[in-house]
């Protein structure tokens, strides 16, 4: 197990940061972006291939590891790391969200979210220090504390007690985290001994809740905060707003994570907004439905207009599919069902992703974020954004 929990911001170039997250399992630079692995896997793809692509950084969900195999089971394998073959920094959400996106299976109350597994319809109780215990016995590098995650729209009054409620299980949630990292917590195996925990502010759209949201819990004291809540649903503008005055009001020297976010567009937007790190399910969900983002905009690869179209994907990549495939073949693969169909276009997305990361990275050290931006929006959705 290497260092500690740090974050760095190394350059700035307006309100975008570049940045270094260091971890038990190594360095992240930022901003950067998750690949999501559900299962404890990208749906697929292999670790090497994630290798290959330059993934930094891996997220997880509790929800889904909790129920199987269970976090017993990976603990008694000495972590999530060890459990998947991974040695390369995890993320794991709280599990909150799955648990709240099934609105008949579960109810909640202030003791937490109680739900009916998706498997099995067993019952099962969802605690701020339960999500806190379960990630300590997967070992992930960073563990998010859980929050209550309201359906957009929602009337402020909503707004306000949700985010209170969030409020208080962020305190049970750090003062069972210090606990179980300091060993005091009987039955928990701490896969992790430097694992780091984060806070999410929410909030809603509601300016004035997020802003107390994010006032209360930086003063409860996380290693990071991530803005929650956000992508569910709401107008990008709207969004993009919430993200900037919710990133002025966390302090300079923690990461921000923006979660559940988003397009290109996107991140390219949170970014120029002061945001470091990310994770969406976008690219690699879009890719087994055969959407493909390429420089020029999203290119819908069932389109019988590929049929014959013996192009790569996007000329100007330089993944393993755009080398080696053609449009048709690809067309060919997705018409007949072919596994690999899905392999490919996942390839091509988060490679997409990551690169596109990479140039933001590279275009904040040289001073160069704005004029990325632009060309980006011009070439991507040749609809360059005003704000
Ligand atoms: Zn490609």
């Amino acid at each position: 197990m290497g260092s500690s929990f740090a974050f760095e911001v190394t350059h700035t170039d307006g309100r975008a940061r570049r940045g270094r997250m260091t971890t038990p399992h190594g360095v992240v630079e930022t901003p950067a972006f998750m690949p999501v692995g559900t299962q404890g896997a990208v749906k697929g793809v292999t670790h090497r291939d994630l290798d290959d692509l330059g993934a930094q950084i891996l997220l997880s969900n509790t929800y889904h590891l909790y129920l199987r195999p269970g976090d017993d089971l990976i603990a008694r394998r000495g972590g999530l790391h060890r459990f998947i073959g991974w040695t390369k920094p995890i993320l794991t959400d709280s599990g909150g969200y799955q648990v709240f996106s099934m609105a008949s299976r579960r109810t909640i109350d202030e003791q937490g979210a109680h739900f009916r597994s998706h498997l099995d319809g067993s019952p099962h109780l969802l605690t701020p220090e339960k999500a806190v215990d379960i990630q300590a016995q997967l070992g992930s590098d960073v563990a998010m504390v859980l929050d209550e995650c309201l359906a957009h729209p929602s009337e402020a009054e909503a707004a306000r007690a949700s985010m209170e409620r969030t409020l208080r299980w962020a305190c049970r949630a750090r003062e069972r985290f210090l606990a179980v990292q300091a060993g005091m917590a009987d039955g928990v195996t701490v896969s992790n001994r430097a694992q780091a925990q984060f806070g999410i502010v929410q909030g809603s759209v509601f300016p004035d809740l997020r802003e107390e949201s994010a006032r209360q819990t930086v003063a409860i004291g996380f290693e990071a905060y991530a803005i929650g809540g956000l992508s569910v649903g709401e107008p990008n503008p709207v969004m993009y707003d919430i993200t900037a005055q919710t990133t002025a009001v966390l302090p300079e020297d923690r990461l921000r994570y923006l979660m559940g976010t988003g397009t290109p567009a996107d991140l390219v937007e949170s970014v120029a907004r002061g945001v470091d790190l990310f994770d969406c399910v976008l690219p690699t969900r879009n890719a087994r439905n055969g959407q493909l983002f390429t420089r020029e905009g999203p290119m819908n690869i069932k389109n019988a207009k590929y049929a014959e179209d013996d192009r790569p994907v996007d000329p100007s990549c330089d993944c393993y599919t755009c080398r080696t495939c053609s449009r048709a073949y690809l067309r060919h693969l997705f018409a007949v069902n072919e596994m690999n169909a899905a392999t490919l276009n996942t390839l091509h997305n988060l490679h997409f992703y990551l690169d596109t990361l990479g140039a933001i990275r590279d275009a904040i050290v040289f001073g160069r974020f704005e004029s990325f931006r632009v060309s980006f929006h011009q070439s991507f959705s040749r609809q360059p954004h005003d704000s």
